[in-house]
């Protein structure tokens, strides 16, 4: 009975991430709800791009931003300041600490120099 209540967990939790975790938002998507006027994206200022708060999820799986034109979309950060809720454009991007070679998403290891060591890159 046990075994059985297990597998129907991971049954679900592997539903869930085909539903959900099928997008990661990154800049290229960003970009493309800005122009589609997305109604999950309230206003842009410079990089800061003000999510509309009744389109953020927050769920076991993670925080989510919940696109008319993609659907739910994974955030990996998400900040606030006096003008509400927002994700930094250029955050996706992480650097190499040994070679600077660049990476649109964090890698375990550097395919250049093998460093394990990654800033993120393009945010002042
Ligand atoms: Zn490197």
């Amino acid at each position: 009975m046990t075994a059985r209540i297990f597998l129907a967990f991971i049954f679900m939790a592997s539903f869930v991430s085909t539903v959900y975790g099928e997008h990661i938002l990154e800049d290229a998507i960003l970009a493309q709800l800005y122009s589609h006027h997305d109604l999950s994206i309230k206003e842009v200022h410079d990089e800061k791009y003000y999510l509309n708060p009744e389109k953020v999820l927050i769920s076991d799986e993670g925080l989510y931003l919940c696109s008319d034109h993609f659907g739910p979309l994974l955030m990996q950060h998400l900040f606030q300041d006096n003008q509400g809720m927002f994700v930094m454009a250029g955050y996706y991007q992480y650097q190499c600490n040994r070679c600077s070679k660049i990476f649109n998403s964090k890698p375990s290891a550097c395919d250049r120099c093998g460093g394990t060591s990654f800033s993120p890159y393009g945010i002042d």
